[in-house]
């Protein structure tokens, strides 16, 4: 007899062959996965975004695919892009909002008449901040121009229905950006203001301050923060913008350049920075000396730091966070010559920030093995950032769902190392699993540590359910953090699950979560045991969880 089967069978396939019958495209790596649908593809690119590209694809490439595919669904039912845009840009699930931006100018000036009217009622809603609106236009521009009533109407909107503090601050904060300033839009809007205060604003935006006059903060409350804002403009002495400062809560983006050498400012700025800026500014904080394991200042950004609902209304995305603590720990900037001494007490409220920015995870309390791919292609950087590669990101999301669970084995695919369960080789590769002693307990710079010194391996997503039947570990649910890119192993990940399950008798789960925006997944879209998430968006561990109990 001759081993046909041996090549051709639905048990056992080399991941460099589609399994028969099964629909699966080739992905980059050479492997074979599934696509996934222009639904899972617009989550991707609202969530990771296309920036940068991915170890395999370069951003032009991606770009251009994941558009296509929020195209596709414009033309579908454009009312429910505009949902999903809403949904995540709103809840502050994904670290960016630039893909939610483009892809709301896209429904604006792409879709029908009903998406165009859902987008633009969105608008507030997407862009909500002067630098959010400002980028929505700018991506405007390239479908189709400025023109059209519902653009005009809806541009108008953003300044109009705004109460006039709330107005004067974005006037304020965010004068200008990618070439354009309040002042063209709202020439571009021919906005009516809707009360004297908002006319008052208008005008100065519009014309700025009358050169005879002088600024008074004892006048109109609500214009109050312009006035101060004048006044900072006109000031010399730092003594003096401390004092409009702290008297007037101005924020720091209204503070002059020339100021912000001086330590006396950014302590009138610390009682009320919001948990953004502070995050963006521990490192100049740090080097002004103003922070110490002993300072008040310290105490205050512990505060805020510590504040669940505080980060979550600021919107603090765990990739922001993560990206902050990274830095910081490093003791100096990626860009810039600005150095510091990290103060241990940043470091752990940095730390704490991290998990409490994914909100509240619910635990399964079911048998997880947290499998990360740690091969070369996860040491490329996540989409949308330069200095926080795949492996990192993988570790810091396994570890969101450890520091919940009961009971879980956290495993990296790799190929040696001490106590590695080794499978041979593939294509040159040693394949092995190495189970990797992290508890919850460690910080996450420590872990984020351990894993750069995991040796790499060849990419098989097939390994964790491998490692587990060849040692009798019994698992619910296998989740697996990769770039979905697998493309070394003898047999299929679909395939791999499979043989677990039957020779363990437990029926267990598979869940995918993509750190690449690509399209492809290692989730058998088949199996309703078997789901792909989206890495990075604030939800997923939560959707994990209802998967696993559901
Ligand atoms: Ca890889």
């Amino acid at each position: 007899m001759f081993n046909f089967h041996k090549y051709f069978g639905k048990k056992k396939t080399v991941q460099t062959c589609p399994m028969p019958c099964a629909n699966q495209v080739q992905m980059r790596s050479g492997g074979f996965g599934w696509e996934v649908d222009d639904w899972v593809k617009l989550d991707r690119f609202l969530v990771l975004g296309s920036e940068g590209g991915t170890f395999y694809v370069g951003e032009q490439e991606l770009t251009i695919q994941s558009a296509q595919a929020v195209l596709r669904c414009i033309q579908a039912d454009g009312a429910r892009v505009v949902q999903r845009i809403v949904e995540i840009s709103q809840a502050g699930r994904a670290p960016k909002n630039d893909s939610a931006l483009f892809a709301l100018a896209m429904c604006a000036k792409l879709g029908d008449e009903t998406t165009r009217a859902a987008a633009y009622k969105a608008l507030p809603n997407v862009a909500r901040i002067g630098t959010h609106l400002f980028h929505f236009v700018e991506y405007c521009k390239a479908f189709g121009g400025l023109g059209g009533n519902g653009f005009k109407r809806a541009l108008g909107r953003w300044y109009t229905d705004k109460d006039a503090a709330r107005l004067a601050l974005q006037a304020v904060k965010y004068q200008q950006r990618d070439g354009w300033s309040h002042r063209d839009l709202l020439r571009l809007s021919h906005a009516k203001a809707p009360s004297a205060e908002h006319q008052a604003i208008f005008q100065w935006i519009v014309k700025g301050w009358p050169q005879d006059a002088e600024p008074a903060t004892d006048g109109a409350e609500k214009l109050r923060l312009i006035h101060a804002f004048e006044l900072a403009k006109r000031t010399e002495k730092p003594a003096e913008m401390a004092r409009l400062v702290a008297d007037h809560r101005l924020p720091h983006e209204a503070v002059p350049n020339r100021f912000k050498q001086h330590r006396e400012v950014w302590e009138a700025l610390l009682p009320s920075m919001p948990p953004g800026a502070l995050l963006r500014n521990l490192n100049k904080l740090t080097a002004l000396g103003l922070l110490n394991n002993m300072s008040a200042a310290t105490g205050r950004v512990r505060e805020v730091l510590g504040d669940a609902r505080a980060l979550e209304r600021a919107r603090v995305h765990p990739m922001t966070v993560l990206l902050a603590l990274k830095t910081y720990k490093a003791g100096r900037g990626f860009r810039g010559k600005l150095t510091w001494k990290p103060v241990g007490r940043i470091v752990d409220s940095l730390d704490e920030a991290f998990y409490l920015s994914f909100r509240t995870v619910k635990p399964t309390g079911q048998r997880l093995c947290l499998a990360l791919d740690v091969s070369g292609s996860m040491s490329s950087p996540v989409s949308s950032t330069k200095f926080l590669s795949c492996k990192e990101a993988a570790g810091a999301l396994a570890l969101i769902t450890a520091n919940v669970e009961p009971s879980y084995e956290m495993v990296a695919f790799t190929s040696g190392g001490r106590g590695c369960v080794t499978f041979g080789t593939a294509y040159g590769w040693a394949a092995g699993v190495s189970t990797v002693s992290i508890t919850p307990r460690m910080r996450l710079d420590s872990v984020i540590r351990k894993l750069e010194k995991l040796p790499m391996g060849g990419t098989d997503c097939a390994l964790p359910m491998r490692w587990a039947a060849k040692t009798r570990t019994p698992v619910d649910c296998f989740v697996i953090y990769t770039d979905n890119e697998s493309w070394a192993g003898d047999v299929h990940v679909d395939q791999a699950l499979n043989d677990y399950r039957q020779r363990m008798g437990i029926n267990a789960k598979l869940v995918s979560v993509a750190l690449s925006g690509d399209r492809f997944s290692v989730a058998n879209p088949d199996d309703a045991g078997q789901l792909d998430v989206v890495g990075f968006d604030t939800a997923t561990p939560n959707v994990i969880s209802d998967f696993i109990t559901g």
